[in-house]
C-alpha cells in the first residue's frame, strides 16, 4: 500500500467527521477520511436538534439531506403518566432553526458520505486507524485495511471523529471517567404497524417511567420507529434473558406505548450499550483535536450528541484552517472553553433530569411561558446564547425553580 502525506487526517465518517471534512475540502485542503466500517452502517443517535442544521448548512451539506424526506422534528413531547409537556421549537427564546429531523442514522450518514464522495473527498472505507506517532505536530498514523495490509499517513493534523471507537483517547491515554451517574440503554427498531395517524404517530416522545428511567420513541418517515429504554446500569442489568426478552419486559413499564409496541417485531436484536457516558482529560493536543463522541458523550435524554459532534467538528476545522494559514490559535480558549461551555449546560440539564428537578419544571402546571421558551431554546441546542438565563445560570436556576415549585406545593397542602 502507498503511504500518503496530507494536511488533515479525519478518523471516522459520522456526522462529526463529515462536517469537518466538508469545511476543510471546501477551503481547498488535502484531507482524507479513514472509516473502519462499510457504509451504510447502523449507529444510534437518531433525534437531532435544530442547532445542527446551522452546521450542515454552513458546510453545504443541508441540501443533500433535504432531498431524502426524513421525518421533520419541530419539537419534542415528554409524558409522565397522564401529564404531558410539549416543546415547540418555533416558540423558543433564541433565534435560529425551529425544526430538524428524526433520522435512521444508517441512511443519514450514508447521504453525507455519498455527497462528500461526489465532491471528490477522499474517503477510505473498511480501513482502521491502529496506531499513531507524533513528531512534534506532524503525525504518522498507521492504517490497516480489510486484508490486513498496513500503510502510514503523514498529516499536519488529525481530527479524531471516531465516536465510540475513541481512537486517540485510547491510543494517547486520554480517557477519563464521566462525572455523570452510570446509565445504560437497550434499543432497537420496529416496523410501526400500529402507528396512529397524523402527528400523534410521528411525534418524538420521551415516556418518563420514573425519575431514573425512560423510554424513547422516535418515528421515522419510512414507517420504522426507534424505541429505546434508558436507566441506571444496575437496574437494567436486573432484567433477565437476552436483549429481546429484556426490552420486551421493559416495554411493559410504559402504559402509554405498551399497546402500540406489544406485538410488533423487532427489526434487529436489541442492542445494549452499558455506561454510555464518556469523557476525556483534554480535547486537543499538538497536532490533534477530538470531536463528537470521541471527546465527550453525556446522555441521550436531550438528544445533544449529534449536535455536539457537528458543533465541535466545525469549530475544530475552522481553527485548523486558521493555523494552516499561519494565524495563532488559542486552543484552550477558542476550542475547549467553547465546547465545555455548551457541554456544561447540557450536563446540568442531564443531572437535574435525574434528580427529578427538571421533570418538576416540565410537568408543573400552569406553565410559565417565559421559562418554557428559555428551556425550549436549550432543548433546541442553542446553549451558547448568553441572553438566556437558563443557559447562563444553568447550574442554579433549575434547582431554584424546582425549589419554588416544592414550596408552592407545600403551601397548597397546608391551605
Ligand atoms: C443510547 C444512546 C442514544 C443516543 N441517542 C441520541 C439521539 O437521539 N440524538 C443524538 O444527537 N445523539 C444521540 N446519541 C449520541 C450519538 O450516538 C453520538 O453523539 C453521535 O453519533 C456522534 O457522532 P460522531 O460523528 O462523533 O460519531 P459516530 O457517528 O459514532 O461515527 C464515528 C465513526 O468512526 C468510525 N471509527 C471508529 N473507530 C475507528 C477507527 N479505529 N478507524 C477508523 N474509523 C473508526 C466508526 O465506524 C463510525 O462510523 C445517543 C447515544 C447513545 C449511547
Amino acid at each position: 500500500m502507498n503511504d500518503e502525506s496530507i494536511d488533515v487526517l479525519i478518523v471516522g465518517a459520522g456526522p462529526s467527521g463529515c462536517v469537518a471534512a466538508s469545511y476543510l475540502h471546501n477551503n481547498g485542503y488535502r484531507i482524507k477520511i479513514v472509516e473502519k466500517s462499510l457504509f451504510p452502517r447502523f449507529v444510534i443517535g437518531e433525534s437531532l436538534l435544530p442547532r445542527c442544521m446551522d452546521h450542515f448548512e454552513e458546510v453545504g451539506l443541508l441540501d443533500c439531506l433535504k432531498n431524502i424526506g426524513f421525518e421533520v422534528k419541530s419539537g419534542a413531547r415528554f409524558i409522565k403518566g397522564s401529564q404531558v409537556c410539549n416543546f415547540d421549537f418555533s416558540k423558543k427564546h433564541t433565534k435560529g432553526w425551529d425544526w430538524t429531523w428524526q433520522v435512521p442514522r444508517a441512511d443519514f450518514d450514508h447521504t453525507l458520505v455519498k455527497e462528500l464522495k461526489t465532491r471528490g473527498v477522499n474517503i477510505a472505507f473498511e480501513e482502521e486507524v491502529i496506531a499513531v506517532d507524533f513528531e512534534d505536530e506532524i503525525s504518522k498514523t498507521t492504517i490497516r485495511d480489510k486484508e490486513g495490509k498496513h500503510k502510514v499517513i503523514t498529516a499536519k493534523y488529525i481530527i479524531d471523529s471516531s465516536g465510540y471507537g475513541r481512537v486517540l483517547p485510547r491510543l494517547l491515554d486520554l480517557e477519563k471517567p464521566s462525572e455523570l451517574p452510570k446509565h445504560s440503554s437497550i434499543f432497537t427498531h420496529v416496523k410501526d404497524i400500529y402507528r396512529p395517524k397524523g402527528n400523534e404517530g410521528t411525534l418524538i416522545t420521551f415516556d418518563v417511567i420514573d425519575t431514573q428511567t425512560w423510554l424513547w420513541v422516535i418515528p421515522f418517515s419510512n414507517g420504522v420507529t426507534s424505541i429505546g429504554y434508558v436507566g441506571p446500569t444496575e437496574f437494567l442489568d436486573s432484567f433477565v434473558g437476552d436483549t429481546t426478552e429484556k426490552l420486551t419486559q421493559m416495554l411493559r413499564h410504559s402504559d402509554y406505548f405498551y399497546k402500540r409496541f406489544e406485538n410488533v417485531e423487532f427489526l434487529f436484536d436489541p442492542i445494549h450499550i452499558k455506561n454510555y457516558s464518556k469523557s476525556v482529560k483534554q480535547l486537543y493536543g499538538k497536532g490533534y483535536v477530538l470531536t463528537g463522541n470521541s471527546a465527550e458523550f453525556l446522555d441521550p435524554v436531550f438528544s445533544s450528541g449529534v449536535t455536539f459532534a457537528t458543533e465541535s467538528a466545525l469549530l475544530a476545522a475552522k481553527l485548523i484552517t486558521k493555523e494552516l494559514q499561519k494565524e495563532t490559535v488559542n486552543w484552550e480558549q477558542e476550542y475547549t472553553e467553547h465546547i465545555k461551555n455548551g457541554v456544561n449546560v447540557f450536563a446540568s440539564y442531564v443531572r437535574e433530569w435525574y434528580t427529578g428537578n427538571l421533570q418538576k419544571l416540565f410537568f408543573h402546571r400552569p406553565e410559565n411561558p417565559q421559562i418554557k421558551k428559555q428551556i425550549c431554546a436549550v432543548l433546541a441546542g442553542y446553549v451558547w446564547d448568553k441572553t438566556n438565563p437558563f443557559v447562563t445560570k444553568h447550574n442554579r436556576l433549575i434547582k431554584t425553580v424546582a425549589h419554588l415549585i416544592d414550596m408552592e406545593n407545600d403551601t397548597i397542602i397546608e391551605d
